[in-house]
């Protein structure tokens, strides 16, 4: 049976292992009992939370949705502006397709889709801290300029009021959670996607398993189960399908190596006596447990050899952390990844890198930043713990185990839940929908 809605919950950084635990809480619970799972479900290269994100809507990898990294190159600004726009995938998403069949769209804070009114009814964006900037005092604003819907403002004008504007977790995922249920309860939208990122942001700052984790966990149970009233509570409880997926899981770090002072040692790099970035000819863009290096003149073979020898060459030094260097030709042949950048360093799994060129090129662990803490992502996803996904409803067969799948796969899932055509997603739908 078709259902007439559906919940999708991406809990950021949830993986496989997490589940013994999980299934112990009464949502978790709930929906492993009387639904279906993917148990280990293979992610995109880079592990990233807004490239994962936009793949997701699209089913398609990070060289075609185009957002290949958190953040964009900006080469000596330490804290690039993140891929964040709707607008900014290059592909078509699920809520297109969802639109064009005549459904009704919503997203709360779901990764890279500010400004998407176009296609999605419903819109509370993910507000970045340089969206703020300069509306602390109004937050509201902030909101408005991003492109929350309208008829959502006086939903979010009592979340900013109960929980504040800040991307402190968890009042971020009280905030947003308040938001989905009300925006459920009062426009009922077929499509509502969300994504609460507690259990992510435990696990870079505590490491990967252990009670501080598992009480993000439990937080995050709660919240499904809000979600799950507010759709009780209209009514459409029987109507209704829940997924729950994750999006990668993290590798536990020790420390944190910067490419950009090797590069500047080897004269890529030139900086000012205040450290200044002057020029580059080579620059690594961190992707936490990987990073892009772009050239200057990409086509520029000389220069391209003598970078790539270079980098075969720091690789090969064991404290630079590096286990590989890719070229751009083989992540594209590898993983569908594809950009403005000639090679990809992995970490060896132990080091997350940094965009620094200034300062000592190794570094203790440092938990400001996603890049960094005790675990975090970005790594080749065959590696370490793997996200999973579940679901329940009237659309889903209950008690099919798959062993493995791929986050691709997702969005040829929810066409087929929603009965609309999306043969733009490469995966192909769950065999329990
Ligand atoms: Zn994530």
């Amino acid at each position: 049976m078709k259902s007439k809605h559906l919940i999708v919950v991406s809990v950021d950084a949830l993986v496989f292992e997490d589940l013994e635990y999980a299934k112990t809480l009464p949502m978790f619970g709930k929906i492993l009992r009387e639904g279906s799972m993917v148990e280990r479900v293979k992610t995109i290269y880079p592990s990233l939370t807004h490239p994962v994100h936009a793949s997701l809507l699209t089913g398609c990898p990070a060289g075609v949705t185009g957002i290949v990294s958190n953040t964009h190159f900006t080469p000596g600004n330490l804290e690039s502006p993140w891929y964040n726009r709707l607008e900014e995938i290059r592909c078509e998403t699920i809520f297109h397709a969802a639109k064009r069949a005549g459904l009704s769209t919503a997203s709360c804070r779901w990764p890279v889709t500010a400004n998407g009114g176009d296609c999605i009814d419903y819109l509370v964006p993910e507000v970045l801290p340089a969206d703020m900037a300069g509306h602390e005092d109004n937050p509201i604003q902030a909101y408005i300029n991003t492109g929350t819907s309208e008829c959502l403002l006086d939903i979010v004008t009592e979340a900013l009021k109960r929980y504040g504007h800040g991307n402190d977790h968890p009042a971020y995922d009280e905030f947003q959670i308040y938001c989905a249920a009300e925006i459920f309860r009062r426009f009922r939208p077929n499509l509502l996607f969300t994504h609460p990122g507690y259990v992510d942001h435990m696990r870079h700052n505590t490491g990967l398993f252990n009670e501080r984790v598992n009480a993000s966990i439990k937080e995050t149970d709660r919240w499904i189960s809000m979600l799950w009233n507010a759709a009780a509570e209209t009514g459409l409880e029987n109507d209704t399908d829940i997924i729950i997926l994750s999006d990668h899981g993290q590798l536990g770090i020790s420390r944190t190596v910067c490419p950009n002072v090797f590069l500047r040692d080897a004269g890529y790099i030139q900086a000012d006596e205040q450290d200044h970035l002057v020029s580059w000819d080579a620059y690594a863009l961190s992707c936490g447990l990987s990073a892009q290096v772009y050239l200057s003149h990409p086509e520029d073979s000389a220069l391209y050899n003598s970078v790539r020898d270079s980098l075969e060459k720091m690789a090969a030094k064991k404290d630079w952390g590096t286990e590989r260097v890719f070229t751009r030709e083989e992540v594209k042949e590898l993983y569908g990844l594809d950009g403005g950048f000639s090679f990809v360093l992995e970490s060896d799994g132990v080091t997350s890198y940094s965009d620094e060129w200034a300062g000592p090129a190794l570094r203790e662990l440092d938990t400001s930043d996603y890049r960094f803490g005790h675990a975090t992502h970005g790594h080749m996803p065959e590696k370490g713990p793997q996200p999973t996904m579940f679901a329940m409803g009237p659309s889903v067969r209950k008690g099919v185990i798959v062993p493995q799948g791929h986050i691709l796969d997702h969005a040829a899932t929810f066409a087929k839940i929603l009965g609309i055509d999306f043969p733009q997603a490469q995966g192909k739908a769950a065999e329990f929908v």
